[in-house]
């Protein structure tokens, strides 16, 4: 049984204050049977780990560093993520591959990297509009995926989350249909149990796109889809929770 996780990706949205009152709504009203966690700008993470300590919300960062430590100006290690009570960490983001050019094998690094020190990678995956009308889907899918099964090997999944995210739906109000998402998820399931069926059965595979109180009954229903990574609607403790209580139904 996969317990449903729903992370809110705040990227770099709102200001102080805004951020901690978000995040003690959203502590205050998290229901039970689902796991959350919120991935704020780095520079709020000590503030909300304070707000969020003993409290069933999971913290988690956008991003890392490729490197452990060093002179790598502006960068942020994992250690010191974990220091400031990171549980989960995002990796390989569309806007972090597309915008800061990272390649499949810089997020393969940075997988392992997380996983290092103590965080747990959630691996962000997805297929480009023209990549999708293209029929690539599936090779653009996998070939994301492979890259960190042939670094990291399939055992590595037993500590992380997958995220799949149609860059085609991300901020842009375009939502894949529960079907094609639910096609998506199940490859991406199938190539996990190639290697270890054990793994493929329990591994986390988030669907992101999008995702609003409205559609996220739907696209929740499917086998596949075990919780959200949730943009814009997590920066609403209203609408973030209302796809919350969905999940935990
Ligand atoms: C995201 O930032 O990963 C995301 C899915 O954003 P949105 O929900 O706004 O599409």
């Amino acid at each position: 049984m996969r317990t449903p996780l729903v992370a809110g990706n705040w990227k770099m949205h709102g200001r102080l204050d805004m951020a901690r009152e978000l995040a003690a709504r959203i502590a205050a009203g998290a229901p039970h049977g689902v796991e959350l966690a919120l991935c704020p700008p780095y520079p709020y993470l000590g503030v909300l780990q304070q707000t969020l300590t003993g409290t069933p919300v999971a913290l988690g960062a956008q991003n890392l560093a490729e490197q452990a430590e060093g002179a790598f100006t502006g960068e942020v290690a994992g250690e010191m993520l974990a220091e400031f009570g990171c549980r989960y960490v995002l990796v390989g983001h569309s806007e972090r591959r597309s915008l800061y050019g990272e390649t499949d094998a810089v997020v393969a690094t940075k997988f392992q990297r997380a996983q290092a020190a103590g965080l747990v990678p959630v691996l962000c995956l997805g297929e480009s509009q023209a990549e999708r009308e293209a029929g690539q889907t599936d090779s653009v899918v996998g070939r994301q995926l492979d890259a960190v099964l042939e670094t990291a090997g399939v055992a590595a999944f037993h500590q992380a989350v997958i995220a799949y995210e149609p860059v085609w739906a991300i901020g842009t109000g375009l939502t894949a249909s529960p079907e094609q998402a639910q096609a998506v998820h199940a490859f991406i399931r199938q190539r996990l149990a190639r290697q270890d069926a054990g793994v493929a059965a329990a591994t986390r595979v988030l669907y992101g796109g999008s995702v609003k109180a409205d559609n996220a009954a739907s696209l929740l229903a499917e086998p596949d889809i075990d919780g959200g990574l949730i943009g814009g609607a997590s920066l609403d403790a209203d609408s973030f929770l209302a796809i919350c209580q969905v999940a935990s139904l």
